[in-house]
């Protein structure tokens, strides 16, 4: 390694994280800086009134991210956090009435999908779709997983991999098909279809949009299980700041950086306070898209200016604080839309909230009594809507909406009465995500994996633009959600470590 490597991390997310920790296991020298007074990003927590609610991600899936990234050094990630596996992984409540738990377990799963929906194969339906998904999750392993990845050609060395086995590969990965047209080819219960669509909501995209490949994530899901980290979600952003403070690394919050300082296409530092603070190489946990605009700016911000990106969905959360807790809740649970098609086209075709939209709950006090007041729940509500448009004025919008949300809850959850349960309540909105984060439109988890193509292509953590510039976050490769962020991350050090050290070809990748 090249000795005294200094990096900047700009952003304090799950990605810029695992970046920082990564590249610090490697012996590099880093500093971090978040614009927020916390570090973690979106994996924020919100005290209130005795309650504790995580204000993002809630579902945690494919810890061996998490593993890889502590091995690093040599350390286990269940030292620095308590990792509980949840079964069933979510409970889910259709608007016929009718109520269905996912199942770890595909046999049992299959089973209970043939007492739900009887005499039409939905269980062997299932298992075919599981069959799918398991192998578009190797596929995905094999070209996607681990590696900076911007397109097509970076996948494939097409010299060094053109043989019969890969072409099988890449035709299999079925570009053609959507995610919703693969399962509805399946499972034919418009309810079982409906709870299978939503594995691409942890991606903020239409199942109806999205590249059949993206069905990976249902085999990731019930391969590697679903976890709570005791203490909650927070708990995975302070276990990494745990790690990178054992590592060396430091962590400034209320730092934010105004530009990355770059000569002759090449990284010099960063701008911070409005001086030019000097760093060998920089990884952006900063939205991608933002990153190239705002911190690169010039020829390159230009470009990305006039780029078209689609950012992905984003949400409004109604934290609410219940003095009594409802026990037929699970601990994560879906609440279905009456009509997924109504439902995905609202929020990804027409850019309006949904008339009647799916809630997401996470009802923690069952696995975690420390959330609530005892005998109460902290009740986290997250429901889908569009990426921020010019007209969405969320301060008009929001008390209409909440109370469509709470009637969705009455009438399809078996909560009649949760107005008169609520002692504490606040809210996120787009607007509010858009501003804390520093995101495209409001989005929740970067750019929208849509396009049969392209859809699952983002822009690639070695920056072919800048020399010494790295991106890691959700709107980078390989995607959002909690294991993917941490994952380029990940990939974007590893990329870093391997140029400083010179067994890479950054200089080529940047020309
Ligand atoms: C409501 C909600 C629910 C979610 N639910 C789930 C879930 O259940 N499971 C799941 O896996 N994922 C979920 N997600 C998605 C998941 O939270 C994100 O994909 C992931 O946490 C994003 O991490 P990131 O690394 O992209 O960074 P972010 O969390 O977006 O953090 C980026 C950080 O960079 C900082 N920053 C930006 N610009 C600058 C600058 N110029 N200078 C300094 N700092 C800067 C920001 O302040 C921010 O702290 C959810 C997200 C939300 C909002």
């Amino acid at each position: 390694m090249m000795a005294g490597t200094s990096v900047a991390v700009v952003g304090g997310g799950l990605g810029g994280l695992a970046a920082a920790c990564v590249a610090a296991s490697r012996g590099h020298d880093v500093t971090l800086y978040d614009k927020n007074a916390w570090i973690g990003g979106k994996a924020a927590v919100l005290h209130e009134g005795g309650f504790r609610f995580d204000m993002g991600p809630t579902i945690l899936t494919v810890p061996r991210v998490l593993e890889r990234i502590f091995a690093e050094s040599g350390r286990s990630v269940h030292d620095y956090m308590d990792l509980r596996r949840l079964d069933p992984q979510w409970r889910c409540f259709f608007d016929d009435g009718s109520r269905i738990d996912l199942m770890e377990n595909v046999a049992t799963m299959a089973a209970e999908m043939d007492r739900f929906a009887p005499g039409q194969g939905a269980g062997e339906g299932y298992r075919r779709f599981l069959a799918l998904s398991e192998h578009l999750h190797g596929v995905s392993e094999k070209f996607f997983f681990w590696k900076p990845v911007q397109d097509l050609f970076d996948t494939i060395d097409i010299r060094a991999n053109l043989n019969p086995g890969t072409l099988r590969d890449v035709l299999s990965l079925r570009m053609h098909a959507s995610v919703a047209g693969t399962i509805r080819g399946k499972v034919r219960d418009a309810r079982l279809a409906q709870m299978l669509d939503h594995f691409v909501q942890y991606v903020g995209s239409s199942p109806y949009g999205a590249p059949a490949v993206l069905c990976a994530i249902a085999h990731m899901q019930t391969a590697d299980g679903v976890w709570y980290p005791m203490g909650g979600t927070r708990a995975v952003a302070e276990g990494l700041m745990k790690l990178a403070g054992d590592l060396g690394a430091t962590l400034k919050a209320d730092s934010e950086v105004e530009g990355v300082a770059i000569e002759n296409g090449a990284v010099k530092g960063v701008r911070v306070g409005g001086a030019v603070v000097p760093y060998d190489r920089v990884i952006s946990n900063m939205d991608a898209v933002r990153t190239y605009r705002e911190l690169v700016g010039g020829e390159v911000g230009r470009t990305y200016e006039k780029r078209n990106f689609e950012p992905a969905c984003s949400g409004v959360v109604l934290y609410l604080g219940l003095n009594k807790r409802y026990d037929h809740l699970a601990h994560h649970d879906f609440v279905f839309s009456r009509d997924p098609e109504e439902e995905f086209d609202a929020i990804y075709r027409k850019g309006e909230p949904a008339p009647d939209p799916t809630a997401y709950l996470a009802a923690p006090s069952s696995t975690d009594p420390s959330v609530a007041p005892e005998g109460g729940e902290a009740l986290y509500v997250l429901v889908h809507t569009p990426y921020l448009r010019p007209h969405h004025d969320w301060s008009q919008m929001l008390p209409a909406y909440r109370q469509k949300i709470l009637d969705k809850l009455k009438r399809t959850a078996g909560m009649p009465d949760i107005e008169e349960r609520i002692v504490v309540e606040r809210h996120l909105t787009p607007a509010d995500i858009h501003s804390r984060y520093k995101v495209l439109n409001g989005a929740i988890y970067g750019l929208a994996s849509h396009g049969r193509i392209m859809g699952a292509f983002k822009p690639g953590n070695r920056s072919r633009e800048v020399r010494g510039l790295y991106l890691a976050g959700g709107a980078a490769h390989p995607g959002p959600g909690m294991p993917m962020v941490m994952m380029s991350g990940w990939i974007a050090a590893d990329a870093l470590d391997r140029d400083a050290s010179g067994t890479a070809e950054d200089l080529k990748a940047a020309s």
